[in-house]
């Protein structure tokens, strides 16, 4: 086995990390955690040093880690047929499997998935499908897509525009022209506009309704959403909110992207975050909970609408061009299948929701009466703890302080706990894989309020 310090050296010379502080890490000034396996809630490190991931990764280890029938499932998969592509209609016994088990359990107007291998790469898909649709339907100007500020979808081109944070577009010179963002449901951060849920959906509608009136519904192809927002600061809709946008899109023939990475397969205690909030997608993206992040694998989930447009374009145009190389790949099919059926044998869905309300709620009571704890939210196996400097104006910190950062590192460093500071203000996010017990949970909250205590007092 190497080294440590020859880990250390290497991965500062030669690794090129994603979202991190190149210049911080080169230098060696940020630390550098290599992770050597993991079980359950666990993940440990190459010090032995054992920590509880309340994150699940990045929101994705959703059927905990070291699951043994995934990873047989990969074997055999690897053994047996490592790699076949699925263009011109080939397929695996995995790949087809999948898509019915996907199918059987996605909302009733769902027809067909496309398999991709990641959040971002099926977001662009969708784009593209959406752009077709439109074209097929002989209206070329309806393309533009309406995205929420704090919304995430993903950092490629089209989808770090749709992605309404400020980080993913700073000197990438995005958003695109193609992409509008709106309002953000997010009460806590607006209560000043609005006095109540109800009236705050209403300023929600208003405001989408003079964005689609100010660009013409002639040139808007779609809206995307988060059931829930995620990175963007884990934020449940208010009340109404999602039967409220969706008449103003009916209204305006503006289809609607669900996009269900991280909400989709039970992180909201019911199969699909549509489900939880009555929501007729017309695309749904799906990704991290498909495999728990066993292997990569996303996937978008066309509804029978759109799906006959796309028939009928192939018929008028021939095959359609839009294929990835690793689409439907067999063994990241094989974890889909393992997975999805291990979420059923275990009866996973309940417990993220049953386990997420015990969880929010404990937060809830360890936490609210803090001076500095503006929000405590979630749903499901969601969590978010909001720090406010003052808590009657919800006025922020100064972003130069790093609360947020603070409180997570100091719950590191004191009970070995993982939670995401979020990248936009100063949110501690909880996303613990769904087999997380009442027990964890309290680990959890007690090791949350001391790592405020520490920091705020
Ligand atoms: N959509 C949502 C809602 C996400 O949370 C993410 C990733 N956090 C993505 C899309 C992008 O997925 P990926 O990082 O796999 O490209």
């Amino acid at each position: 086995m190497l080294k440590n310090d020859q880990l250390d050296q290497w991965d500062r010379e030669n690794f090129f990390h994603p979202s991190t502080h190149l210049a911080q890490h080169a230098r060696g000034e940020s630390p550098n955690r290599v992770i050597r396996t993991a079980s359950g809630v666990h993940i440990e490190d190459r010090d032995g040093i054992r920590l509880l991931d309340a994150f699940a990764g990045l929101y994705c280890v959703n059927v905990g880690y070291g699951r043994q029938e995934i990873a047989e499932a990969i074997a055999a998969q690897a053994k047996e047929l490592a790699y076949y592509h699925a263009y011109v209609g080939h397929g695996t016994e995995a790949s087809i499997t999948l898509a019915k088990m996907i199918l059987d359990r996605a909302p009733a107007n769902m027809s067909k998935v496309y398999f991709g291998l990641g959040g971002s790469d099926a977001n662009e898909t969708n784009v593209k499908l959406v752009w077709y649709y439109n074209n097929i339907l002989g209206r070329p100007e309806k393309k533009k897509i309406i995205s929420r500020w704090r919304g995430y979808h993903g950092s490629g081109l089209m989808t770090g525009s749709l992605t309404g944070l400020e980080l993913f577009h700073k000197k990438f010179d995005l958003p695109l022209a193609q992409v509008i963002h709106t309002e953000a449901p997010y009460y806590y951060r607006r209560k000043d506009l609005a006095q109540s849920e109800a009236a705050f959906v209403a300023h929600c509608v208003a405001e989408l309704e003079a964005l689609i009136e100010r660009e013409g519904a002639d040139t808007i192809a779609a809206f995307i959403g988060e059931p829930v927002l995620g990175t963007g600061g884990i934020v449940p809709p208010p009340a109404g909110y999602w039967e409220a946008i969706q008449k103003v899109l009916k209204k305006h023939d503006i289809l609607l992207i669900v996009d269900e990475v991280v909400t989709g397969f039970g992180r909201l205690g019911t199969m699909f975050g549509s489900d939880h909030y009555g929501i007729e997608a017309d695309i749904i993206t799906i990704a991290k909970g498909l495999t728990s992040a066993y292997a990569p694998l996303s996937g978008s989930i066309v509804s029978d609408r759109v799906w006959k447009v796309l028939e009928q374009g192939t018929d008028e145009y021939g095959a359609i061009g839009h294929g990835w190389t690793y689409s439907a790949h067999p063994i990241g099919a094989a974890a889909g299948v393992a997975n999805l059926k291990l979420i059923d044998d275990l009866g996973l869905v309940k417990n993220a929701g049953e386990v997420g309300a015990y969880l929010k709620a404990q937060m809830s009571e360890a936490l609210s009466d803090h001076p500095h704890v503006g929000d405590v939210r979630g749903e499901g196996m969601l969590c978010a703890v909001e720090f406010v400097e003052d808590k009657d104006s919800r006025r922020f910190f100064d972003p130069a302080k790093k609360i947020g950062p603070q409180v997570s590192s100091a719950l590191l460093a004191q009970d070995k706990v993982i939670a995401r500071a979020m990248p936009q203000g100063d949110i501690l996010g909880f996303a613990p894989p769904f087999c997380l017990s009442k027990a964890e949970a309290d680990q959890v909250v007690a090791a949350t309020a001391r790592a405020v205590k520490t920091v705020l007092g």
